[in-house]
């Protein structure tokens, strides 16, 4: 049996792997796993509605009643299955990758992304194919619903649009031709932005760039949020779950930055736990513990962060890659929800936004890789652990070990055959020596593992 599920959600190529067999079959596990009326909802991918509707075939053959939000953010999907009371919810979204790629995504009732229990019984069921189907008079029905209103209010409900409309922010948005286009604009008219729009006709080819908001892609913006004299600029992904700030400089802000600013807003005055990979910058921690709170690590993936989240009751969490979650608002990460709280700091604040992100403790990341023969990641981690055992370390998700003066992590990847090492300091010569030594032990223990291997073979 294939694992169809990955950190999120089932991803693939469109035509190969994401075919409207798979779809159709997954509609029908998830109508049982459901058992209750389900919403869905897609982004703006030429094929998201081909897969959109075999998944709704097959949800209502199992006799489940769908209720469809058409093209809406998954954040917007989430909010609607949670505030609606549904059982559960799909989307059809393959979130920042490329127009080829498409995917599914499956939500639980309270409007998080499912669990992998959740996704094991979903996938379980596929591969069994012993679906019960529905007769004529008891299959599902299918309605049309707005899911947006309801939701642009609610992020609206939870800042200052005050301050923000006094201050009225030049904002140069770029909605990456993605499900953003659908929400970003009119959420911030309404909290009364200067506003410059790109790429905010929805299109699936994305001729405007790709949906993923490195650097690389949104150069058009920061030209322009420079040209045009704007506050900050804003660009999402392809499901607008993530967002990424460009300063009234033109200057792009990495994920880490706006984590770190953001937790540090939200906790002044009344401190709280942050969740975070533990693979995130030392600037937020520093950030967290000068407001009097704490911060607590998990491994990478964004629907981990969002149950420690739940469970930890905590103030705010996130990820570097601008995937913010505010836990008031919804268990998950929310792209409209982190653009109005940045207008909210910078209605807040006399400083630019480019000023407010040099005042954050300054860290060098440097990031480095060794590959290794396949079939020996678990070995190889066996020895890393012993031979930091001594050390400060937090082992949640490889090994991180923690030095007075910064720190190395070194975590196999989940698809390569590679160890990632990558450290971080206050100084990059500091930052590229830890992560060279990291690199170092990873290649010694390969090579004596190499060495034990043939010794034992020519005995
Ligand atoms: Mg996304």
């Amino acid at each position: 049996m294939g694992r169809l599920f990955g950190t999120n959600g089932i991803r693939g190529i469109v035509g190969k792997d994401m075919t409207p067999e798979l779809a159709l079959g997954i509609g029908m596990a998830a109508g049982i796993h459901f058992g209750g009326t389900v919403a869905v909802g897609r982004d703006t991918r030429t094929s998201s509605k081909m897969l959109l509707d075999a998944l709704v075939s097959g949800l209502t053959a199992t006799g489940i009643s769908v209720i469809d939000t058409g093209i809406v953010p998954t954040p917007c999907l989430q909010y609607y299955v949670k505030t609606s009371k549904l059982a559960g919810g799909v989307i059809i979204t393959a979130s920042h990758n490329p127009p080829e790629y498409n995917g599914i995504k499956c939500v639980d009732s309270l409007g998080m992304e499912c669990s992998s229990e959740d996704e094991d019984h979903i996938e379980a069921l596929y591969f069994g194919r012993k679906f019960k189907l529905n007769g004529w008079d008891s299959l599902g029905s299918i309605r049309q619903a707005d899911a947006i209103p309801r939701y642009i209010r609610d992020i609206v409900s939870r800042v200052d649009g005050e301050a923000i409309s006094h201050r009225k922010p030049k904002v140069v948005l770029d909605c990456g031709n993605g499900a953003a286009c659908f929400t970003a604009p009119d959420l911030l008219v309404r909290l009364g932005c200067e506003l410059v729009t790109l790429n905010a006709q929805p299109d699936g080819r994305f001729p405007g760039r790709l949906p993923e908001p490195v650097p690389a892609n949104i150069q058009e913006l920061m030209r322009i949020v420079k040209e045009t004299k704007a506050d900050v600029g804003i660009a999402h992904d392809g499901d607008a779950d993530r967002v990424i700030f460009v300063d009234d400089k033109g200057e792009y802000i990495f994920g880490d930055k706006s984590l770190a600013l953001m937790a540090g807003d939200i906790l002044a005055g009344r401190g709280g736990i942050v969740v975070t990979p533990v693979s995130s910058s030392s600037c937020l921690e520093e950030v967290v513990k000068s407001r009097h709170g704490e911060v607590h690590y998990t491994r990478v993936g964004s629907p981990i962060v969002a149950r420690a989240m739940y469970k930890l009751g905590a103030t705010f969490g996130g990820e570097e890659n601008g995937g913010l979650i505010f836990p008031e608002h919804q268990f998950c990460r929310d792209g409209a929800m982190a653009a109005a709280k940045m207008l909210e700091i910078l209605a807040h604040h006399r400083e630019p936004l480019s000023g407010l992100i040099a005042g954050l403790p300054q860290y060098q990341l440097y990031k480095t890789s060794v590959p290794h023969p396949p079939g020996m990641r678990d070995a190889i981690m066996e020895q890393v652990r012993k031979r930091t055992a001594g050390l400060r370390v937090i082992a949640v998700d490889g090994v991180k070990v923690i030095h007075d003066d910064g720190w190395v992590m070194i975590r196999p990847s989940g698809t390569e055959s590679i160890f990632r090492v990558f450290a971080e300091a206050r100084d990059k010569e500091k930052a590229e020596r830890l992560a060279r030594e990291g690199a170092a032990m990873v290649r010694d223990i390969i090579g004596s593992l190499e060495a034990q291997a043939s010794q034992s073979s020519s005995k």
